[in-house]
């Protein structure tokens, strides 16, 4: 089969990736073959193929938002020929603290896709039958794969907030993550506020029919129930905690924060407001997101990329120049 392979010790930039024939990969215990149909690039991809996430495996080959269908290993919840996708958690221990109480996401030992084991940057992959989503009926494979990380973060952030029907939900930051909240949000009869810095993420803001558009400091008309930021800039989160109401949370969906400015404790935090991160995604918010973009028929816009062209799908997402997310399509 033929991969693209990232070997840390000789990749250079722009030619990150080597295509390599190799063999198909051999199962073990409680894994499934997949064909790959489709694997979404992600800035994480970069960042594992630049070096900024340190190696865990000298060689590897990326992807964790992939679409497959199943050649081997099939199992009765999973027959062959049945499409699943497959995400940045790739496995857990199962018997740490975490996972024991319900909160997989945040595991002590980890598997991820792409990066503690090879991904979907392949003509077949290998993955834990437990970890792999099926398809919910007419989701499409190049609908889906964009959707595997950051929409489900997405998603999950809006949980983590603790978002009820109605509210009245800010969004800070405007990029393709939101673009899928703010969908989400008016099927639940939400009000959704926007806060961004750039022109043309207000003009898109307006045209998904955000009830009120502001600039970076701008404060909506009445207090949020909830607010989601999804800017690394830690005054965006205090900004954010400034525009709610008594009991608010604001769930910050950022990996990494530039800094936490001060901020008074009185004003901005008293009176039961909370401050949560979002950190990684259990097996259910992929279950109950894929069925949520089915339902609401969410398009991504995508460029797709072939195998061969690995490189120039992670070159347009490092200089943003793909038209919507980068998918390689085998
Ligand atoms: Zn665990
Ligand atoms: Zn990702």
């Amino acid at each position: 089969m033929k991969a693209a392979v990232y070997d840390s010790a000789s990749a250079r930039a722009e030619e990150w990736l080597n295509i390599e024939e190799r063999p198909k990969p051999r199962l073990e215990g409680g894994e499934i073959l997949l064909k790959v149909i489709a694997c979404g690039v992600c800035r994480t991809d970069l960042h594992i193929v630049e070096g900024d996430l340190k190696p865990i495996r000298p060689r590897i080959v990326p992807g964790h938002q992939i679409v497959g269908e199943v050649v081997e290993g099939a199992t009765t919840e999973l027959p062959a020929g049945t499409r699943v996708g497959v995400s940045w958690l790739g496995g857990v221990d199962g018997n740490c603290w975490f996972c024991r109480h319900d909160m997989e996401n945040l595991c002590d030992h980890p598997l991820f896709t792409g990066y503690s084991f090879d991904g979907g940057y392949a003509e077949y992959v290998r993955v834990r039958a437990d970890f792999a989503i099926p398809l919910p009926e007419g989701l499409e494979p190049i609908q889906a794969a964009p959707l595997l990380c950051a929409g489900i973060i997405g998603f999950r952030s809006l949980r983590v907030a603790g978002v009820e029907r109605g509210e009245r939900v800010g969004l800070f930051g405007f990029g393709s993550s939101a673009s899928l909240a703010i969908r989400i949000l008016h099927a639940w009869d939400c009000e959704v506020y926007v806060v961004t810095r750039g022109e043309a993420h207000r003009k898109a803001a307006e045209a998904s029919g955000a009830t009120w558009v502001g600039a970076e400091d701008a404060k909506p008309p009445s207090p949020l129930d909830r607010a989601i930021t999804f800017a690394p800039a830690g005054k965006v989160v205090v900004h954010a905690l400034s525009t709610l109401r008594k009991g608010g949370v604001v769930a910050i969906n950022a990996i990494h924060l530039d800094q936490m400015p001060a901020f008074d404790y009185d004003t901005l935090l008293w009176g039961e407001r909370q401050l949560r991160s979002v950190a990684n995604v259990t097996r259910q918010d992929a279950r109950d997101f894929l069925a949520l973009v089915r339902d609401l028929n969410f398009r991504p816009t995508v460029t797709t990329f072939s195998l061969e062209d690995a490189n120039k799908a992670l070159s347009a997402v490092k200089h943003e120049t793909a038209h919507g997310s980068a998918v390689i399509v085998l």
